[in-house]
């Protein structure tokens, strides 16, 4: 294989390396040659697409071991013609593999292509805006029941002048000369398969199929501009902190009317006054006076809508959970915890100061049969302190 590439080589990694190894350093090389960060870069458009065939047979687990054996031939395809390498991947099948390693596809990280139009017109790329992040801080209450929120975002939007379009006013886009308005041009070069064929990006409109003789002078021909929208955003009851919700197409506005970026919302959680969060239960602490505890009682406890009455039965331990069955956080679809409950945890006030009246009563009880710990109510005390700690 010596006149022959050298997928390892042409990725930086040993013969050895893992697929994970493989992954990055392709990430790496793709964000670099990347053609939107080069444009009109053949030196770095041929290391990119060369980087993505090297990274296409590496990655699979057979064609590796096939090629290790059998070098390139051994992953070429059936079909002869273009059958491995970047004669057979055009741009499209780079872009794919992206989606692969990126996530989504999403690669408007920096304003990057969105990949190529719908099946039904021709075949040529509308860039895609930036991506954005914000946080956004929620009561428990408006998680209980979902909620739309409004935000003035700073991003770019479309230019108003032109449309979008980055054309001078009364002029349009003019199909791009080189490729036809194709938005790539092919080549045909030599290789040991013989002569192979490529779609390559047109160099002169970089793959709009247009190219704009005039224009705008207001945005200077990228169709957007630095702005401000309000954007709405309806975040689902049962969120939880720390979950990112992706709304698709908020972001920044992408150039020549390409398709908008996304917003990434990453959820935050306000503190309540009443309630600790426990998965979709809501925990609240219920301080029982002595009598209340030993005597039994009705008592008012707090929703997230209002009230409920629960009744205390006489002689209730500290420690004690009740549960208010449904009165928790909902479940969020596709999240792991089920419909959430109150759970009351009882505690129970022991006085702090008390009068010399009171004092008098506490002792004329102190000595009292019924008023001593038996062994069953210390564990079950224990027990519920334990299981507390250990759920
Ligand atoms: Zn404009
Ligand atoms: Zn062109």
């Amino acid at each position: 294989m010596a006149d022959e590439k050298d997928f390892y080589k042409i990725l930086g990694v040993e013969r050895t390396a893992s697929a994970d190894e493989i992954k990055k350093a392709y990430k790496k090389l793709a964000i670099k040659y990347h053609p939107d960060r080069n444009p009109g870069n053949k030196e770095a458009e041929e290391k990119f697409k060369q980087a993505a065939e090297a990274y296409d047979v590496l990655r699979d687990p057979d064609k590796r071991a096939r090629y290790d054996q059998f070098g390139a031939e051994g992953v070429g395809g059936a079909g002869g013609f273009g059958g491995f390498g970047a004669g057979g991947m055009d741009l499209n099948d780079i872009f794919r593999q992206f989606g692969d390693i990126f996530g989504g596809g999403s690669f408007g990280g920096f304003s990057g292509f969105g990949g190529f139009g719908g099946n039904n017109g021709p075949q040529t790329r509308q860039y895609k805006g930036g991506d954005m992040r914000m946080k956004v801080k929620l009561s428990l209450e408006e998680i209980a029941t979902g909620v739309t929120k409004k935000f003035k975002v700073r991003k770019d939007v479309k230019c108003a002048a032109c449309g979008g379009t980055g054309c001078e006013k009364g002029t349009q886009p003019e199909t791009c000369s080189t490729c036809h308005g194709q938005g790539y041009v092919m080549r045909t070069r030599r290789s040991i398969l013989g002569m192979m064929q490529s779609q390559e990006v047109c160099p002169d409109c970089h793959g709009e199929g247009t190219v704009i003789k005039k224009k705008c002078s207001h945005c200077h021909g990228e169709g957007i501009t630095a702005g401000e929208e309000i954007v709405e955003i309806n975040i689902p009851a049962g969120v939880a902190e720390g979950m990112v919700l992706n709304v698709q197409g908020k972001g920044h506005a992408g150039k020549h009317n390409g398709v908008p970026g996304d917003i990434q919302v990453i959820i935050e959680e306000l503190p309540h006054s009443d309630f600790l969060r426990d998965e979709n239960d809501l925990v609240y602490n219920l301080l029982l006076t002595v009598p209340q505890a030993a005597l039994g009682d009705t008592v008012e406890v707090p929703t997230l809508t209002g009230k409920a009455r629960i009744k205390i039965e006489p002689g209730t331990q500290p420690g004690t959970a009740l549960r208010l069955r449904g009165k928790g956080l909902p479940a969020v679809q596709g999240y792991g915890y089920g419909q959430g409950d109150i759970v009351v945890n009882i505690s129970v006030y022991i006085p702090e100061q008390l009068d010399k009246k009171e004092k008098e009563h506490f002792e004329a009880l102190k000595d009292h049969d019924h008023l001593q710990p038996n062994p069953s109510v210390k564990d079950k005390i224990f027990r519920a302190f334990r299981n507390y700690f250990n759920r």
